[in-house]
């Protein structure tokens, strides 16, 4: 039995987090930063390198986005898969009251987390993302048999404020090495919304938001603006769409709400509206877009 609970949890893990490797579509950004010494060469055999006359400004940082993830299963069971050749993810938060955080790919390197993705025009974010697992179980073991494809808030079980805390610090961390923008601090369902949940309903992007000024958030007066039931009803799906694809998520442009787009808006409200995360857009849902489209114009 106790095998077999084993191998499941395995198995729920790879399917949490699996990954696949395919070639990326580069888009184009602008990076500010300045060259740092270190990737100064100096020589190749017998020829100076000189990185000082010519320096050019069409470049940018690899890492553009933060994708957080839950690993579905327990400590034991999420390292043996994460320190595998088959998915792996630079930073682990374990389900552990110490002051531990594990390092398990180092940041210039390529970590394997995010799988088949999009975001903001990206695809492939293991390209130029930085993957961060936390221990957790995510859903509640006894509702993962809940026929409902979008489980509710409750369904969802809550991290613990230390892992929180480790959370905030990598993020601020690797934000602050790399410049990286609010709106690029993503989930995992953010980015492959019809594959993935987590990190979740119950992972607290506003709590970040408010107390280390990390990701993005809407302005509760902007929200409370776009609150006009006769605005919402007068949008039509493919407008909606159009505000979901502006705000960065990969969105097909039929004018009906299809299983696919309320993958969409199931992982936008897992974000920004948690408590009523349903795959129904929503007045509520649709104002927290507008303001958030608002805040981030592109
Ligand atoms: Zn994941």
């Amino acid at each position: 039995m106790k095998k077999i609970l084993a191998l499941l949890s395995l198995l729920i893990f790879m399917v949490a987090c699996s990954s696949s490797d395919t070639p990326v579509r580069e888009t184009k950004g602008i990076s500010t930063s300045r060259r740092t010494s270190s990737s100064s060469i100096g020589s190749m055999g017998k020829f100076k390198v000189d990185s000082d006359t010519y320096v050019s400004l069409g470049r940018n940082e690899r890492i553009q986005f933060v994708v957080v993830h839950y690993t579905a299963t327990n400590n034991e069971y999420s390292i043996k898969e994460l320190i595998s050749n088959r998915v792996s993810a630079h930073f682990l938060v374990l389900d552990e009251d110490d002051n531990m955080i594990y390092n398990l790919v180092p940041l210039d390197q390529r970590a394997w987390h995010a799988g088949a993705s999009s975001f903001r025009g990206r695809t492939n974010l293991n390209d130029t993302s930085i993957g961060i697992e936390i221990v957790s179980d995510g859903i509640a073991r006894d509702r993962r048999n809940d026929p409902n494809r979008y489980p509710p808030y409750d369904a969802y079980l809550e991290y613990k404020p230390i892992q929180i805390e480790k959370v905030a610090q990598i993020i601020k961390y690797v934000a602050a090495r790399y410049n990286i923008p609010a709106r690029n601090i993503v989930a995992h369902s953010d980015i492959a919304p019809s594959r993935k949940k987590d990190p979740g309903a119950k992972f607290p992007w506003k709590e970040l938001y408010e107390k280390y000024d990390i990701g993005a958030w809407y302005n509760e007066s902007d929200k409370q603006a776009f609150m006009n039931e006769e605005k919402f009803n007068a949008t039509s799906i493919s407008d909606i769409k159009e505000e979901l694809r502006k705000y960065g998520y990969e969105i097909n442009r039929t004018n009906e709400w299809d299983r696919d787009s309320r993958d969409v808006v199931y992982a936008f409200q897992l974000h920004f509206n948690p408590k009523n995360a349903t795959g129904n857009m929503d007045l509520e849902t649709f104002a927290i877009l507008k303001a958030l489209n608002k805040k981030y114009p592109n």
